[in-house]
């Protein structure tokens, strides 16, 4: 069913070795690895067809341009969005965010609240902070559970007439819990809020629906889903993308400039002001055809059982705490072992071969919560296999036999 050494293959970095050996990614929380289709893709754009879009009427200008909104009709689908301007190209989850943060400037008032779990990445954290500092609206925070679940009982007595944004992510970076979001946004709208979620780590691994959920906003970000760095999606609801004002000047989002007057283009280009990421958004698409050609259940079958193998075996070590027991989870383990800094596990076992990630994983509040400086954190992908796993534990002993 899910032919892991074909998969293997189709990613040239599996090859190579760290420090004398094979390389063990575990780091694909913070971004996954590159299939050859994508690298492909961008490699025959600019040796084929490398010309700027939607102004040109020449035959290269015409091939990027098709392609470029070929790859938006396929994010639009994907995310099945009912149309494809409302699915705005940005650079990736931080620029989706802020693009949305900066449009509810002109939206909110004084008395206004906006509401942000205790488990975000702090991509997710600051823009608030500066748009209730701008605003005068007070920022309100879900709390979350020993097990690193948002605590919703809480979250129903924070949502009130004067909540207007509720922003949570799809899935914890941190953590890997799921959130449940559909209950989150249902919540929200009782009140009139909008609700944006970001997916930048729910999307690796989960095909989400967008109108099904009925979200106001969704964002992600392509290089953790096998596409590019510097590319990502806003997904808004048409009628939300018409209320927010632009949110850069540029060229590509006016329709006509004089000194007197701009006038805006229409959507998606109002929020795309310059030339874009045009290899990037064009190989995102091609990431999204590789994943959906393996198929999003199968993936999530496959990790579970690697989640599952690798909690067993976690779990059997002394000293060992695990960060975030939700049922509901993404093949993401925050751990630490009692009395052994994480950076130095990290640290072993990377001259073993093994990439993992140590510190706050931009999520200081939930460090703060558990009263931790950070942990290890260990994020597979479709592509590890359950051998890299044992590979992992038996370095994992070596590194606490060391450093105890
Ligand atoms: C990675 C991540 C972000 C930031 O994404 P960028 O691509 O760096 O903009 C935001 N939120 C979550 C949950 C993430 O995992």
């Amino acid at each position: 069913m899910f032919d892991i050494t074909k998969i293997r293959k189709d990613f040239p970095i599996l090859d190579r070795e760290v420090n004398g050996k094979p390389l063990i990614y575990f780091d694909n929380a913070a971004t996954s690895q590159k299939p050859r289709a994508v690298i492909n893709a961008i490699v025959d754009y600019y040796s084929n067809y490398n010309a700027n879009i939607h102004r040109g009427v020449h035959t290269l200008s015409q091939e990027a341009t098709k392609a470029f909104e070929e790859a938006r009709e396929k994010i639009q689908h994907h995310f099945n969005a009912a149309r494809s301007h409302e699915i705005i190209l940005t650079s990736g989850t931080t620029h989706s965010i802020n693009l949305v943060a900066s449009g509810f400037e002109s939206i909110l008032e004084k008395e206004d609240e906006i509401i942000v779990s205790a488990m975000e990445h702090h991509s997710n954290i600051v823009p608030w902070q500066m748009l209730c500092e701008k605003t005068g609206a007070a920022l309100k925070v879900i709390p979350m559970t020993q097990q690193g679940e948002l605590d919703m009982k809480a979250y129903e007595r924070l949502l009130s007439n004067h909540t207007k944004l509720v922003f949570v992510n799809h899935v914890s970076n941190a953590l890997g819990t799921v959130n449940p979001i559909k209950e989150i946004i249902d919540k929200g709208h009782d009140y009139g809020a909008a609700v944006l979620i970001d997916g930048a780590q729910a999307t690796p691994h989960i095909k989400p629906d967008v109108q099904e959920l009925n979200c106001e906003f969704y964002t992600c970000s392509a290089h953790k889903i096998c596409g590019p760095t510097g590319v990502g999606m806003l997904y808004g609801k048409e009628e939300w993308l018409h209320r927010l004002p632009p949110y850069q000047g540029g060229g590509e989002m006016i329709s006509e400039v004089t000194f007197e007057k701009t006038t805006y283009a229409d959507l998606p280009h109002k929020f795309e002001a310059g030339t874009p990421n045009i290899a990037g958004v064009i190989s995102f698409g091609v990431a999204l055809d590789y994943m959906n050609q393996l198929g999003f259940e199968q993936i999530a079958a496959y990790e579970k059982t690697l989640l599952d193998h690798a909690t067993k075996r976690l779990r059997e070590i002394d000293k060992m705490v695990i960060y975030g027991t939700s049922l509901q989870k993404t093949a993401v383990i925050s751990f630490n072992i009692e009395g052994i800094h994480p950076y130095d596990i990290g640290s072993i076992l990377d001259k073993l071969g093994i990439a993992v990630r140590t510190g706050h994983h931009c999520a200081q509040p939930i460090m703060d919560y558990y009263k931790i400086p950070g942990t290890v954190r260990a994020s597979f992908s479709f592509y590890n296999t359950i051998e890299e796993i044992d590979l992992f534990i038996e370095a994992l002993l070596r590194a606490i036999n060391m450093l105890s």
